[in-house]
């Protein structure tokens, strides 16, 4: 309740920053310079050879020390708003390598400690809905996708049958996609089954496409229907955790044909969610959903009552800079 009237207050859309270690120097900024509450400063060269210091603020910022469990403990209220009827939207936003993965899902050998978001997200609406089984029921069922190129596959599919999937609209669903597994879940083993089976049907379609998972975006739904045991009054709500495809611009001298298109595809999704967000944001009367897969699939959850919380990830290595600023050129937009 508390958390909804912040919200209420604050707008349903936040945006948090999170800076990854150095790799191997957990204590060391690199070109990030002071890390505060709510704002990071980045330590640029300027010509005279001084450095000079810029600060960016954002709802939130994670620094380099920050664990899973401190990140979630955050969110958690964000999370479970999703059992009282409410739609959510988290993102995670970056280059490559700038800890997306990392905080949505955790590292490659994840344990209780390491493990991220999406796992810890579905642990703790299983617990809030089996404390409050006496008073309602839920059910809940999750959906994993995959956009590539404009394409959105099936991440829980038993047969690699690399099928395009159709984005539907309909009166009495919204936006579904019709013929992508739903699976109920009411365990955390179901969770961690689905999750081996999405990430091996990533890994498959990643070779396929001769490159890593970085150039598509994963989405895991989780769909929840509630019922309430006296009135029998029933409410729905979904929150949509999204591990966005990396944002490096390509230069576009270097690449040809197949690896151009995938480019241009990748920029044209991220601005186009980027506009979704921006005009969410300044209150535009229109909202340019339909620029892209991943806003149409996300319409539902995007704007009027939803929530939306974009997760910035900033690298600290010096090489890093240029993408580092245009990720914070990205953030400072949609907030
Ligand atoms: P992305 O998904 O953005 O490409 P990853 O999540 O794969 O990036 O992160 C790159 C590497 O950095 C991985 O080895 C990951 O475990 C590590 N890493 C990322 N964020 C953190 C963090 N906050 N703390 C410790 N290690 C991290
Ligand atoms: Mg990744």
């Amino acid at each position: 309740k508390l958390y909804n009237q912040m919200q209420d207050l604050k707008g349903n859309i936040r945006v948090y920053c999170r800076v990854r270690p150095l790799k191997g120097q957990a204590n060391n900024h690199g070109i990030v310079g002071n890390v505060e509450e709510e704002s990071i400063s980045l330590i640029m060269p300027s010509k005279n050879g001084k450095e000079v210091k810029k600060i960016f603020t954002f709802n939130k910022v994670f620094g380099p020390s920050a664990t899973q469990v401190e990140v979630f403990s955050d969110i958690q209220p964000l999370i479970r708003s999703v059992l009282d009827g409410f739609n959510v939207c988290i993102f995670a936003y970056g280059q490559t390598g700038s800890g997306k993965t990392h905080t949505m899902s955790g590292p490659d050998n994840i344990t209780e400690e390491t493990v991220g978001v999406n796992y810890r997200a579905l642990s703790d609406l299983f617990n809030l809905s089996e404390q409050r089984k006496d008073r309602i029921h839920y059910d809940i069922s999750v959906q994993m996708l995959e956009i590539y190129n404009e394409q959105v596959r099936d991440l829980l599919m038993i047969d690699a049958s690399n099928k395009r999937l159709e984005i539907r609209n309909s009166s009495h669903n919204g936006i579904n996609v019709p013929d992508a597994n739903l699976v109920p879940v009411s365990s955390t083993a179901d969770v961690l089954n689905l999750m081996n089976l999405g990430q091996r049907n990533r890994a498959v379609s990643a070779t396929a496409m001769n490159n890593q998972s970085s150039r598509s975006h994963s989405c895991l739904t989780v769909h929840v229907q509630g019922r309430e045991l006296t009135s029998g009054n029933s409410l729905r709500g979904c929150i949509h955790l999204v591990d966005l495809a990396g944002s490096e611009r390509v230069d576009k001298s270097e690449v040809i044909g197949d690896r151009l298109k995938e480019a241009q595809h990748i920029n044209k999704s991220l601005s186009a969610l980027g506009d979704v967000i921006a005009s969410l944001a300044q209150k535009q009367p229109h909202v340019p959903y339909r620029n892209s897969k991943l806003t149409q699939l996300l319409q539902d959850s995007l704007g009027g009552q939803a929530k939306t919380l974009m997760f910035v990830h900033i690298s600290p290595e010096p090489e890093a800079l240029g993408e580092t600023i245009s990720t914070l050129k990205f953030a400072e937009r949609v907030s």
